[in-house]
């Protein structure tokens, strides 16, 4: 008998399913009934970047199918290991536009804050696998110098959480620092990206509406999903809260070889998202980082299902397909 459920869940806080989620490759194969010849590769590759997913999140793959769409982001694969010509650690060149500890300004009027270096769940393509977060964890103190940097720069209206992902911080410390940037003028809008709401949705806390909702800052918040399976009931009830409180609720997601790169997957997905008061706002080509390229969907393929896309669905509904390139002024288009 297969116990998935053994943990239930719904009874547990944001922070206990954190602390109880998976991170023995064995156990997540024996979990979902898989066979054990996926082990030897799993482990290789946990060990440069190591396995992470919440009972939440596996509680959507599918028992015994060891192409499921979400499994294959978070499963671990000898693959990851070959080197690939183009792939690298820092594809985006972002240790050099992080001037100051926690804060990177690659383009204008917006500036990413490293908010907190954990995440969730980790995404085996995912392009901060190598980033230096040990260099990146400001306390309240070291704060004051990314603070000082966005007041003295008035051509900063917006601030963005990132990470890792934000709201693996506290909402405390998520309040306190949404009210510090609130203090400085110039900026009018605080942006939140995550993957949180999709992996852990009880993450969405009456605290966590709280500090979105009493600043005077306009909040959008920028979710992460990348297959329809992701988006299951409760995750559409922490979605409705967050748009109930007047957050505005866009998603992005990463383009994904055998997870969404198919017409259906990707029409399905942005139905869905509507259907949960998500509208799409970027389909992004992968980022070359090392340990990813078994991901990689060519762009031929990549314009051809947007152009599909925009045949299918309305115009809002098409997500904008870009790609990241280290020195440009904002992500690029792929036309
Ligand atoms: C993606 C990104 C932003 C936000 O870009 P938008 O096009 O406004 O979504 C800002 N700064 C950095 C470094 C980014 O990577
Ligand atoms: S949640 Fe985001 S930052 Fe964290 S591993 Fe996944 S893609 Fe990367």
């Amino acid at each position: 008998m297969i116990t998935r459920s053994a943990v239930t869940v719904d009874s547990l806080t944001w922070q206990e399913q954190l602390a109880s989620s998976i991170r023995d490759p064995k156990q997540l194969l024996d979990m979902l009934g898989l066979s054990h010849s996926l082990l030897d590769g799993a482990l290789n590759a946990h060990g440069d970047f190591p396995l992470r997913v919440p009972h939440s999140y596996l509680q959507r793959i599918a028992i015994g199918d060891p192409n499921d769409p979400l499994l294959r982001q978070v499963l671990p694969l000898g693959d990851e290991l070959l080197a690939a010509p183009g792939y690298s650690e820092d594809p985006l060149k972002e240790q050099v536009a992080n001037p100051i500890a926690g804060l990177i300004h690659k383009y204008h009027g917006r500036v990413l804050l490293i908010v907190s270096p954990n995440c969730a769940i980790n995404c085996r393509y995912c392009f901060r696998r190598h980033f230096p977060y040990q260099d990146n964890k400001p306390s309240r103190h070291e704060w004051q110098a990314a603070l000082e940097y966005i007041a003295g720069d008035d051509s900063i209206s917006e601030v963005i959480y990132s990470g890792g992902d934000p709201l693996a911080a506290s909402d405390k410390q998520l309040q306190w620092l949404t009210q510090q940037v609130a203090q400085i003028n110039h900026v009018k809008r605080l942006r939140v990206h995550t993957r949180l709401p999709i992996v852990i949705p009880s993450r969405v806390t009456d605290s966590c509406l709280q500090w979105l909702t009493e600043t005077r800052l306009k909040t959008s918040m920028v979710i992460h999903s990348n297959h329809p399976n992701e988006l299951d009931t409760a995750v559409a009830g922490a979605l409705t809260r967050l748009k109930d409180a007047g957050v505005t609720l866009l998603n992005q997601t990463v383009l994904l070889a055998d997870v969404n790169d198919d017409l259906s997957v990707l029409q399905q997905l942005s139905e869905r998202l509507f259907d949960v008061g998500v509208l799409p706002y970027y389909l992004h080509q992968l980022d070359r980082i090392q340990g990813a390229a078994h991901f990689e969907v060519s762009d031929i393929k990549a314009r051809q299902l947007v152009a599909e896309l925009m045949a299918t669905l309305p115009g809002y509904l098409v997500p904008k397909l870009v790609r990241e390139i280290p020195d440009a002024q904002n992500k690029v288009p792929l036309l």
